[in-house]
């Protein structure tokens, strides 16, 4: 049983005078564990398929499914991480990081305490009583992460969530939540621009086409990069030759599209 199942989703959006088909004929399947990035240009329809997961998004054909469930509204067991961090401001980082239990009306005392250990675990356990305009970007994207796992959902969706930060600081965060997200076994997808983000985190990228978005490729990453963490994963002989391999790909899709 696959964990996480789409089969043949596509999505057309419909305004007065056009429809522009979105994502066309997507059909994958997630295994508990993996981490899989949908890497594209943009406009391939990237994030339309993550809000779909999310449940977020009906889509005009086909079904998702979360162990064998048909995907049909926002979902506990579904974490979701955008480029913005989306903190709210008048509220402490302590009071942020509660967000997601409280709705949820589960604040007990044990899931408080595994959220704290969430924080001391990114280094961040020291800013529980300051606002978000106090931190840095780098910093408050390792809030929102510990917002989103806080839940414990059984799948993260990440939406560019370091397309934002400075190199550096990206580079380090990629590290950070790839050591997180292994150490509790996290099923997660990551939507990126970015090649070299995608070959250092995933154990497969999925490359799409534009117009509409469509699977294009479907690359396995070497085992030699998926056992290092992604910072080590550049350093690799095997990640250039992939990054090339890709970029090849890309430049193709590029090309298709302006014929
Ligand atoms: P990506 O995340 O890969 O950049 P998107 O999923 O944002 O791509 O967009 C895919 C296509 O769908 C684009 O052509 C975009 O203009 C269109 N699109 C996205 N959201 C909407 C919407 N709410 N209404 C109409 N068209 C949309
Ligand atoms: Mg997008």
């Amino acid at each position: 049983m696959a964990f996480l199942q789409l089969k043949s989703v596509g999505q057309t959006y419909f305004s007065k005078q056009t429809a522009t088909t979105a994502l066309e004929d997507i059909t994958l399947s997630v295994s508990e564990g993996e981490f899989v990035s949908f890497l594209g240009p943009s406009g391939c329809g990237k994030s339309t398929l993550l809000s779909i997961i999310a449940g977020l998004l009906r889509p005009t054909s086909g079904t998702v499914t979360l162990r064998n469930q048909i995907i049909k509204e926002p979902h506990a067991k579904i974490g979701y991480m955008l480029q913005q961090d989306y903190l709210f401001p008048w509220k402490t980082i302590k009071d942020n990081i509660m967000v997601g239990l409280k709705l949820q009306n589960c604040l007990t005392k044990e899931r408080i305490d595994y959220t704290f250990s969430l924080m001391k675990e990114i280094g961040l356990h020291d800013t529980l009583d300051q606002y978000p305009s106090e931190l840095s970007g780098g910093m408050r994207q390792r809030v929102a992460l510990v917002r989103t796992l806080a839940t414990s959902p059984q799948i993260l969706l990440l939406d560019e969530p370091f397309s934002a930060l400075d190199f550096q600081t990206k580079l380090k965060l990629e590290d950070l939540v790839a050591s997180t997200l292994s150490e509790h076994g996290k099923t997660a997808i990551l939507v990126t621009h970015d090649i070299g983000e995608a070959i250092a985190m995933s154990d497969r990228i999925i490359l799409f086409s534009t117009k509409p978005g469509r699977i294009f490729r479907t690359f396995p990453v070497s085992g030699h990069l998926r056992k290092r963490l992604p910072f080590e994963a550049r350093q690799h002989p095997d990640y250039s030759v992939m990054f090339q391999q890709i970029w090849e790909e890309l430049e193709q899709i590029e090309q298709n599209d302006t014929e």
